[in-house]
């Protein structure tokens, strides 16, 4: 890790979005450069985890960190909303009762009373996986741990006021930071929308309001009073 540019990378990440002014509202461009981002960050993870993968402990139907407060930027947001349009009608139903609820009791919360409140991610499905794998935030990439036992006792700890250490794969939590700022920067920088929402919020809100995509991205206009109704 200690060779790797993160700079050069998050220079990059940004130049990804100049895109020329005709193409900006080319949704569909902006979200084929989200998808070719996650799939080349994913490659380099398996490039530089070389050897040491099998320390990781995450794996499907754990789930004690999907209890925090996860941002995302808008065209995640976006292309979180689309992904779940194209389920089946029950289960897009179910997601957006879910959202419903978790909204209703989450919003507003700061990340401790959030903790607190032991609320679960609406995207968790019935075997404690995540519904929206393929298209997960990247602050959810970013996580990974070498213990089970030392993220529940993280959860329980920060909830009692004590803090306790998770051993993460830092070159996996940097590259995702990274990226993350990159795309919101780049975003920012074309004169799109850059600034981040709550995972729940926006993505309930978007649900809610299939047509406003394209004019939110390029209006910056989203604001809190319409996700915090
Ligand atoms: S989006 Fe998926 S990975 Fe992220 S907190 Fe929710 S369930 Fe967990």
């Amino acid at each position: 890790m200690g060779t790797f540019d993160f700079v050069q990378l998050q220079q990059q990440t940004q130049k990804r979005f100049s895109v020329p002014e005709s193409d900006k509202l080319e949704i569909s461009l902006l979200l084929e450069e989200l998808r070719a981002i996650r799939s080349e960050a994913e490659t380099l993870i398996l490039q530089q985890q070389e050897g040491d993968r099998s320390l990781i402990a995450c794996g499907p139907g754990c789930q004690f960190c999907c209890v925090v407060n996860v941002s995302i930027t808008l065209l995640e947001g976006i292309s979180i909303a689309r992904f779940l349009r194209q389920q089946d009608a029950a289960d897009l139903s179910k997601i957006s009762s879910k959202l419903d609820q978790l909204w209703c009791d989450v919003r507003g919360l700061d990340e401790e009373e959030r903790l607190m409140s032991r609320r679960k991610c609406a995207f968790l499905d019935d075997r404690g996986c995540c519904f929206i794998y393929p298209v997960r935030p990247l602050f959810c990439r970013s996580i990974s741990s070498t213990d089970v036992e030392l993220c529940r006792a993280a959860v329980v700890g920060q909830v009692s006021g004590e803090l306790q250490p998770v051993m993460m794969h830092q070159f996996q939590l940097q590259l995702y930071k990274t990226l993350f700022i990159g795309v919101a920067d780049g975003l920012a920088q074309a004169g799109l929308e850059g600034r981040s929402f709550q995972l729940s919020g926006l993505v309930r809100y978007l649900l809610k309001h299939p047509d406003r995509d394209e004019e939110l991205l390029k209006t910056s206009s989203l604001c809190w009073d319409e996700i915090y109704p």
